[in-house]
């Protein structure tokens, strides 16, 4: 099946056929995304997915993925460092959600999210477990006011308490990329395991 574009600007190229409803009308009653993810679990046009593309274990208690979305994902809203998203996937046949904020900047292509683990926790413990490249999650939701201010500070103090050290990361990427002269000063109060998962 030939899909013209993935971007969902209705009309780009001139017919109406880049539209998602068009398609999910004219593939009804399913809907194109459960044919095209037959062919590549990410090729979806409505439902925002993600790949696992890195699974790094840096302690016994945190599990870090790095993810790449797919175009249904970048179409959506922005994410800004410091927001949270919601993480979809599927243990023991039973689709679970959880909320995580990722920890890469905001510009990057790829989300990286580390999950600490919570004894009896469901999907950190089969993150930390089970986790592997390929494997394909559901990513949407991306929300939340905790982000940086339009006009950044020269200096700025981040505290932070265990898995909330996410989006502070998030944040410090950000303004590094941005390259300006700024101090940071990143305090965690705990990290993970009590050993830093910080960045080199
Ligand atoms: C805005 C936001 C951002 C977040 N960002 C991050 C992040 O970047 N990294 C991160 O690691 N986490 C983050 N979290 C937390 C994350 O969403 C999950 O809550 C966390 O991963 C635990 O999920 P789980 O499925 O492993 O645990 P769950 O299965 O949801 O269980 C949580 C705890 O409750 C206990 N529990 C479960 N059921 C019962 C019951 N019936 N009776 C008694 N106790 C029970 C479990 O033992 C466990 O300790 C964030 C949360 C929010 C709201």
């Amino acid at each position: 099946m030939y899909i013209c574009s993935l971007k969902l600007r209705r009309g780009a190229c001139g017919t109406g056929c880049c539209d998602h409803r068009w398609w999910t009308s004219s593939t009804g009653p399913h809907g194109v995304d459960r044919y095209t993810e037959l062919v590549e679990p990410t090729w979806t046009l409505g439902d925002s997915r993600a790949k696992v593309v890195a699974v790094r274990r840096q302690t016994q208690r945190s599990v870090t993925l790095t993810l790449e979305p797919n175009a249904a994902f970048r179409a959506g809203a922005r994410f800004r460092a410091g927001q949270h998203l919601n993480l979809t996937l599927e243990v023991d046949g039973r689709r679970r959600t959880r909320c995580y904020s990722p920890a890469n900047g905001e510009n990057d292509r790829y989300v990286e999210l580390t999950v600490g683990l919570h004894d009896g926790g469901l999907v950190s413990t089969y993150l930390r477990d089970h986790a592997h490249p390929g494997m394909v999650v559901g990513l949407n939701g991306v929300g939340g006011d905790f982000v940086l201010p339009a006009s950044r500070p020269r200096r700025i103090l981040f505290v932070s308490g265990g898995s909330g050290i996410t989006p502070v990361l998030s944040m410090a990427r950000t303004m590094k990329a941005e390259g300006a002269d700024r101090e940071h000063h990143l305090h965690p109060l705990r990290a993970y395991s009590g050993r830093s998962v910080l960045p080199r």
